[in-house]
Protein backbone atom coordinates (compact mmCIF):
# COMPACT_ATOMS: atom_id res chain seq x y z
CA UNK A 1 0.00 0.00 0.00
CA UNK A 2 1.02 3.89 -0.91
CA UNK A 3 0.70 6.46 1.31
CA UNK A 4 0.87 8.75 -2.13
CA UNK A 5 -1.99 11.27 -1.41
CA UNK A 6 -3.66 13.61 -3.94
CA UNK A 7 -4.41 17.45 -4.20
CA UNK A 8 -7.95 18.25 -6.12
CA UNK A 9 -6.91 20.47 -8.70
CA UNK A 10 -9.57 23.10 -8.45
CA UNK A 11 -9.98 23.59 -4.46
CA UNK A 12 -6.57 21.84 -3.40
CA UNK A 13 -7.85 19.96 -0.37
CA UNK A 14 -6.75 16.76 -0.30
CA UNK A 15 -8.72 14.18 -2.27
CA UNK A 16 -10.59 11.00 -0.09
CA UNK A 17 -9.92 7.94 -0.75
CA UNK A 18 -13.38 6.34 -1.35
CA UNK A 19 -14.76 2.73 -1.92
CA UNK A 20 -16.19 2.07 -5.36
CA UNK A 21 -19.89 0.89 -4.87
CA UNK A 22 -20.36 -3.00 -6.35
CA UNK A 23 -21.98 -1.68 -9.42
CA UNK A 24 -19.54 0.16 -10.62
CA UNK A 25 -17.02 -1.32 -13.02
CA UNK A 26 -14.38 1.21 -12.75
CA UNK A 27 -10.74 -0.73 -12.62
CA UNK A 28 -9.84 0.61 -9.41
CA UNK A 29 -11.59 -0.69 -6.34
CA UNK A 30 -10.51 2.61 -4.81
CA UNK A 31 -11.04 5.82 -5.92
CA UNK A 32 -9.67 9.56 -4.77
CA UNK A 33 -12.58 12.08 -4.49
CA UNK A 34 -12.98 15.40 -3.28
CA UNK A 35 -15.28 15.80 -0.57
CA UNK A 36 -15.13 19.46 -0.25
CA UNK A 37 -18.58 21.53 -0.54
CA UNK A 38 -16.84 24.29 -1.34
CA UNK A 39 -15.21 23.13 -4.21
CA UNK A 40 -15.53 25.34 -7.15
CA UNK A 41 -15.88 22.01 -9.66
CA UNK A 42 -18.91 21.16 -6.75
CA UNK A 43 -20.36 24.02 -6.69
CA UNK A 44 -20.42 25.25 -10.10
CA UNK A 45 -21.90 21.38 -11.15
CA UNK A 46 -25.12 22.00 -9.41
CA UNK A 47 -25.99 24.94 -12.27
CA UNK A 48 -24.30 23.27 -15.20
CA UNK A 49 -26.17 20.28 -14.25
CA UNK A 50 -29.61 22.03 -14.22
CA UNK A 51 -29.23 24.53 -17.18
CA UNK A 52 -27.96 21.02 -19.44
CA UNK A 53 -30.17 18.39 -18.03
CA UNK A 54 -32.97 20.07 -15.87
CA UNK A 55 -32.16 17.58 -12.70
CA UNK A 56 -30.98 18.88 -9.41
CA UNK A 57 -27.71 17.13 -8.99
CA UNK A 58 -23.71 18.12 -9.52
CA UNK A 59 -20.56 15.70 -9.53
CA UNK A 60 -17.78 15.89 -7.45
CA UNK A 61 -13.63 15.56 -8.70
CA UNK A 62 -12.69 11.76 -9.21
CA UNK A 63 -8.97 10.53 -9.86
CA UNK A 64 -8.19 7.32 -10.43
CA UNK A 65 -5.07 6.43 -8.44
CA UNK A 66 -3.94 3.48 -10.80
CA UNK A 67 -5.06 4.66 -14.43
CA UNK A 68 -4.40 8.09 -13.26
CA UNK A 69 -7.64 9.14 -15.05
CA UNK A 70 -9.55 11.76 -13.73
CA UNK A 71 -13.50 12.75 -14.42
CA UNK A 72 -16.74 13.52 -12.35
CA UNK A 73 -18.77 11.54 -10.17
CA UNK A 74 -22.32 12.29 -10.02
CA UNK A 75 -23.94 12.90 -7.32
CA UNK A 76 -27.48 13.97 -6.67
CA UNK A 77 -26.87 15.67 -2.98
CA UNK A 78 -24.39 17.08 -0.67
CA UNK A 79 -24.00 13.84 1.75
CA UNK A 80 -24.16 11.49 -1.63
CA UNK A 81 -21.73 8.92 -1.64
CA UNK A 82 -20.22 9.86 1.36
CA UNK A 83 -20.47 6.69 3.34
CA UNK A 84 -18.36 5.49 0.84
CA UNK A 85 -15.34 7.50 2.83
CA UNK A 86 -12.45 5.30 3.72
CA UNK A 87 -11.99 6.76 7.12
CA UNK A 88 -8.63 6.59 8.19
CA UNK A 89 -7.90 3.94 10.69
CA UNK A 90 -6.46 4.32 14.05
CA UNK A 91 -2.59 4.85 13.25
CA UNK A 92 -1.15 1.53 13.94
ZN1 LIG B 1 -12.09 20.07 -5.05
Amino acid sequence: MTEKTYNCPHCQTRLAPWTVPEMVCWGSKVQFVCFNDECPYFVKGWDWMRSKYEVNASYRYRLDPETGEEGPLPVWSRDALKDGIIVDQEKK
